[in-house]
């Protein structure tokens, strides 16, 4: 009987996200992710097995949309980090992330995370050890492969908590599988995202620097403090090479967001109120009395349950909290709101990854983002106050304009 469609013939593959939710609901196994030949998760339907029935489309984020039911404005704003030296460390921002999972796993429950797998690409876990937690820790700026880990980690809430931790989308998707009646047992937290990137300008980067050599790699090492953290790459006979983030030119294209999937320039989960219980973020509009180089997280708790639990972290000493507002948030955050600054794809996008695909090199195709010669001087040159002038100047027009916004409603 044909009681619908598939997912993907419904937004079609320029709005797909990649989550790979439509894989796990497919009970006749008519679909596989593949990655795309520009580099982006895919969901492929076996026409011959596939029967029409619908169900991948009830698990899409993108059909479902936000569902946002039980929340209107968040419960609070915080700014945030770990009282665990170490952990705040070896966090991207203020270990708030690693704070939630450790107190879920401390529980007897399960978290749901991303993790770099040998071959440098990210994967989705279900994680029961504090060992194996520890690499969840770190923004992988690539998409995760979370192939099979839906249903799993959905079965996993019927008898223990789940904390779940992904972009929007993902977290989404995975709602779509949480039955009503284990709803309580399950924390979800999303974080503020930028968009996710092909892997293509990931794997040539890779493949031209370091060969088989890399062991790992820290997109947001804080040697250099964490408002100029730098990227470090660890060779296997023990070399480390740091790079900054302008400097490194995958970074650069995903900063300028020259291969961004294109649904990540329209993401319907940019926007209050968020998807997740709590979302975290970097806090880079950190009001300058709590500003600090080890890293402050940005945390938005959408429900009393992630209210709940962020205060909780609070109570048993493991996090500090101080309030903020989400205007000053959103000010250097747009992406908590918004879709903005990226709102349109790059010009140069789709000749980019036509040209990664026909094989060539990352630092033959990067001329094509990177700002010219000029521009880079100038930037080196221009004295560090005349810059802090210009970037106050932005804020301050950005600040009015996401005031009017949220003033707005939307
Ligand atoms: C692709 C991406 C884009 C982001 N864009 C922004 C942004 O524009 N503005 C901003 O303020 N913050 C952004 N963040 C969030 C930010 O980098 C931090 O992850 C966040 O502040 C939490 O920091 P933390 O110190 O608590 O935990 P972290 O040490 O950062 O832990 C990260 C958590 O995120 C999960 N994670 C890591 N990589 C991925 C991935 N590729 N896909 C799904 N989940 C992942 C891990 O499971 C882990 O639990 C982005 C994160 C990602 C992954
Ligand atoms: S059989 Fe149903 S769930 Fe599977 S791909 Fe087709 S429509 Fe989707
Ligand atoms: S469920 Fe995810 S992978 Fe499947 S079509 Fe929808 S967005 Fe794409
Ligand atoms: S920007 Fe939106 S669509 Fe793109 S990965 Fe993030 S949450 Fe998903």
């Amino acid at each position: 009987m044909k009681a619908g469609k598939p997912a993907l013939d419904i937004i079609t593959s320029d709005a797909c996200t990649g989550c790979a939710s439509c894989g796990d609901a497919c009970g006749r196994q008519a679909i596989s992710i593949c990655l795309s030949d520009d580099g982006f998760y895919r969901p492929l339907i076996d026409r011959e097995t596939c029967n029409d029935c619908g169900a991948c489309a009830q698990h899409c984020p993108i059909v479902q949309g936000p569902d946002f039911n039980d929340r209107k404005a968040p419960e609070a704003t915080y700014g945030a980090w770990s009282n665990s030296e170490s952990v705040r460390q070896t966090s991207t921002s203020g270990g708030i992330a690693f704070e939630l999972a450790s107190a879920v796993l401390e529980e007897g429950g399960v978290v749901v995370g991303c993790v770099m797998r040998d071959d440098h690409l990210p994967y989705h876990r279900i994680i029961d050890s504090m060992e194996e937690l520890q690499k969840t820790k770190g923004s992988k700026y690539l998409p995760s492969n979370l192939e099979g880990v839906y249903k799993r980690a959905a079965l996993e809430t019927s008898r223990r908590r789940v904390l779940f931790i992904g972009t929007p989308c993902q977290v989404r998707a995975f709602e779509t599988y949480v039955k009503p009646a284990n709803r309580d047992r399950v924390l979800t937290a999303d974080v503020i995202c930028f968009g996710l990137p092909s892997v293509l300008p990931w794997k040539s980067h890779v493949a031209e620097l370091f060969g088989d050599d890399l062991k790992l790699v820290n997109f947001r090492d804080k040697s250099t403090g964490w408002s100029h953290s730098s990227v470090k790459y660890a060779m296997k006979d023990g070399t480390v090479i740091h790079q900054k983030s302008n400097e490194d030119v995958f970074l650069d294209g995903f900063h300028t967001a020259a291969f961004h999937q294109l649904i990540c320039h329209s993401c319907p989960f940019a926007k209050i109120p968020r998807v997740g219980d709590v979302t975290l973020g970097d806090f880079w509009g950190v009001p300058p009395e709590w500003k600090d180089e080890r890293g402050v997280s940005l945390v938005v708790a959408s429900t009393k349950r992630g209210l709940l639990a962020i205060n909780d972290l609070r109570e048993r000493g493991q996090i500090t909290l101080f309030n903020t507002t989400l205007q000053v948030a959103a000010a250097a955050n747009p992406r908590l709101l918004s879709n903005h600054p990226i709102e349109h794809p790059h010009p140069r996008r789709a000749e980019v990854l036509r040209r990664l695909a026909k094989g060539e090199p990352l630092c033959s195709v990067a001329s094509l983002y990177q700002p010219c010669l000029a521009v880079r001087l100038l930037k080196r040159v221009l004295p560090s106050t005349a810059r802090m002038f210009i970037k106050n100047v932005v804020r301050t027009i950005k600040t009015k304009t996401f005031r009017a916004i949220i003033e707005r409603g939307t």
